[in-house]
C-alpha cells in the first residue's frame, strides 16, 4: 500500500469511507504520479486529501412537543482551487466525518470533471428528517443555518441539497441565511423556481446520468431504446433517472428505498413514476406503498443479514445504482454480470465497493463512476450560480442543452484520459485522472497554500 494510504489510515482509523474514497483516487492516478515527478516534490496527495478546513458544530432545535435535541453539524470545505467550495448538504442519521469527508473528496474531482469553475466541498447533519413534521424541519434548518451562515457566501462556498435536503430543506435554510446577512445572493442552489432557482436543476442528476449512459452505449453503437433497467433508490435522482430512461425508450423495473424495493416487471410507466413522485416528494411515504397501487408489483423488504441485495439479482441490461454508497458489493455485481448487465452508472455516489467495481473492470462492462455519471446535478447548480450572478434565467431547452453538452464533454475527457494512460474505455480510471490532473494543475500554479 502506498505510504501516502498508510498515513491517512493511521492519523484517522476509523474513517472507512473516506479511506475506500482515497483509495480508489489514488491507485487509478498512480501512472500520471509516475509521468509527472513534480507532483510527489510538492506533496500533492498530502495536500489533495487534507481538507483545507472542518467546521463542525452544535445543532439545537426543538421538536413540536417542547422537547430539546441536539445534532452535529458539519461543513467540509475541501479544495478551492479550481473555484469556490461547492457540494450538497446530506441530512441523514448515518452521516459523520467519514462519509462527509469522502463525499467532499469525490466533490472535487466531480466538479472539476464538470468543465465549470467550482471547488469541492460536502457538509450536513445526522439528523434525520424522516417522520419529522415541517416545522421541526424549518427549526432545525435554522438552527443549522444560524452557524453554517458564517462559512459560506456566493464567492466562498455554496452549498445545495444532498440525501435528505431538497427544495423544502433549501427554502428553509437560505431563509435564515437570508435574514441573518441581510443579502440577497445565490449562496445555495437547488432554489425553488420563483427565487433564483435553475429550470432543469432538480431533474439534472438523474437526466445526466442516462445521457452518460447513453454516450457509452453510442461508443459500442448501441442506445437505451428496448433495455431493461434496475434503478436502486426513489429519490430525487432515481425519479428522474427513470423519467429518461423512458423518454429515450427503456424500461425501468426496480426502485427501492431504506426500507425495500419494488419489482414491477410489466415495467414503471409514466402514470406509475407520477405515483412514485407525489408518494415521495408530496406524502412523503414508504415506497411499499407502490404494491397497493400497482398489485402485479411485488415488494422485498431489506434485510441486512443476507449478504447482498437481491434488487440487483434480476435479469437487466443495464443497472443504475441511485441510492447510496457501496449498494452493490462484489456478490451483488456477480448477480448483475450473470444476469445480463452490460452498463452500470452510477447516479449515486460511490455506490459499488471496490470488489464490485474489480469485477466490472475485468467483465469490460460500460461502467460509469458516480463522479463523472452523476456530475450533470451539480453542473446545473453551476449554471445556476451563473443565472443567479446575471439576475437572469435561461429557458428550459437552454439549460437541458447545456447540461446535454457538459455530459457529452465529460464523457469524452474520461474516455480521451483513460486513452492517454493505456486503458482504453475505461471510464473508472479516465475520471479520476482527468480531474485530478485539473485540481493538481491549478495547486500548482498558486504555490503552497
Ligand atoms: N449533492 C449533489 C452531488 O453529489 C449536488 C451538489 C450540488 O449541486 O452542489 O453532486
Amino acid at each position: 500500500m502506498p505510504d501516502i494510504l498508510k498515513t491517512i489510515e493511521a492519523r484517522d482509523p476509523v474513517e472507512k469511507e473516506f479511506h475506500q474514497a482515497v483509495h480508489e483516487v489514488i491507485e487509478s492516478v498512480k501512472p500520471v504520479l509516475d509521468r509527472n515527478p513534480e507532483y510527489r516534490h510538492s506533496a500533492i496527495l498530502e495536500r489533495i486529501t487534507e481538507p483545507e478546513r472542518v467546521i463542525m458544530f452544535r445543532v439545537p432545535w426543538m421538536d413540536d412537543q417542547g422537547m430539546a435535541h441536539v445534532n452535529r453539524g458539519f461543513r467540509i470545505e475541501m479544495n478551492s482551487s479550481i473555484g469556490p467550495y461547492k457540494g450538497g448538504l446530506r441530512f441523514h442519521p448515518s452521516v459523520n466525518l467519514s462519509i462527509l469527508k469522502f463525499l467532499a473528496f469525490e466533490q472535487v474531482f466531480k466538479n472539476a470533471l464538470t468543465t465549470l469553475s467550482m471547488g469541492g466541498g460536502k457538509g450536513g447533519s445526522d439528523f434525520d428528517p424522516k417522520g419529522k413534521s415541517d416545522n421541526e424541519v424549518m427549526r432545525f434548518c435554522q438552527s443549522f443555518m444560524a452557524e453554517l451562515f458564517r462559512h459560506i457566501g456566493p464567492n466562498t462556498d455554496i452549498p445545495a441539497g444532498d440525501i435528505g435536503v431538497g427544495a423544502r430543506e433549501i427554502g428553509f435554510l437560505f431563509g435564515m441565511y437570508k435574514k441573518l446577512r441581510n443579502e440577497f445572493t445565490g449562496v445555495l442552489t437547488g432554489k425553488s423556481l420563483g427565487w433564483g432557482g435553475s429550470l432543469v436543476r432538480p431533474e439534472a442528476t438523474g437526466y445526466g446520468s442516462v445521457y452518460f449512459a447513453a454516450e457509452m452505449l453510442a461508443t459500442k453503437e448501441d442506445n437505451i431504446e428496448g433495455k431493461t433497467c434496475l434503478v436502486s433508490g426513489s429519490g430525487n435522482v432515481a425519479q428522474y433517472t427513470v423519467e429518461k430512461l423512458l423518454d429515450m425508450g427503456g424500461k425501468v423495473v426496480t426502485l427501492s428505498d431504506s426500507s425495500g424495493f419494488i419489482y414491477d416487471e410489466e415495467g414503471i410507466d409514466r402514470d406509475k413514476l407520477d405515483y412514485v413522485k407525489r408518494l415521495k416528494n408530496l406524502r412523503r411515504g414508504r415506497i411499499q406503498e407502490y404494491i397497493d397501487k400497482y398489485s402485479a408489483a411485488e415488494y422485498t423488504e431489506a434485510d441486512s443479514t443476507l449478504d447482498h441485495n437481491p434488487l440487483w439479482n434480476h435479469p437487466a441490461d443495464c443497472a443504475f445504482p441511485s441510492a447510496t454508497q457501496n449498494e452493490i458489493n462484489g456478490k451483488d455485481a456477480d448477480n448483475l454480470i450473470r444476469n445480463g448487465v452490460k452498463l452500470v452508472c452510477e447516479g449515486a455516489n460511490m455506490p459499488c465497493t471496490p470488489e464490485a467495481i474489480d469485477r466490472f473492470l475485468d467483465q469490460k462492462l460500460l461502467y460509469a463512476p458516480g463522479k463523472a455519471a452523476n456530475a450533470g446535478g451539480v453542473a446545473v447548480s453551476g449554471l445556476e450560480m451563473a443565472q443567479n450572478s446575471m439576475r437572469l434565467n435561461w429557458t428550459r431547452e437552454e439549460v437541458d442543452e447545456r447540461l446535454q453538452i457538459i455530459m457529452k464533454s465529460i464523457h469524452q475527457t474520461c474516455l480521451d484520459a483513460s486513452a492517454e494512460y493505456g486503458d482504453p474505455g475505461n471510464y473508472f480510471i479516465g475520471a479520476n485522472i482527468a480531474g485530478f490532473v485539473k485540481v493538481v494543475n491549478a495547486m500548482l500554479d498558486q504555490g503552497l497554500v
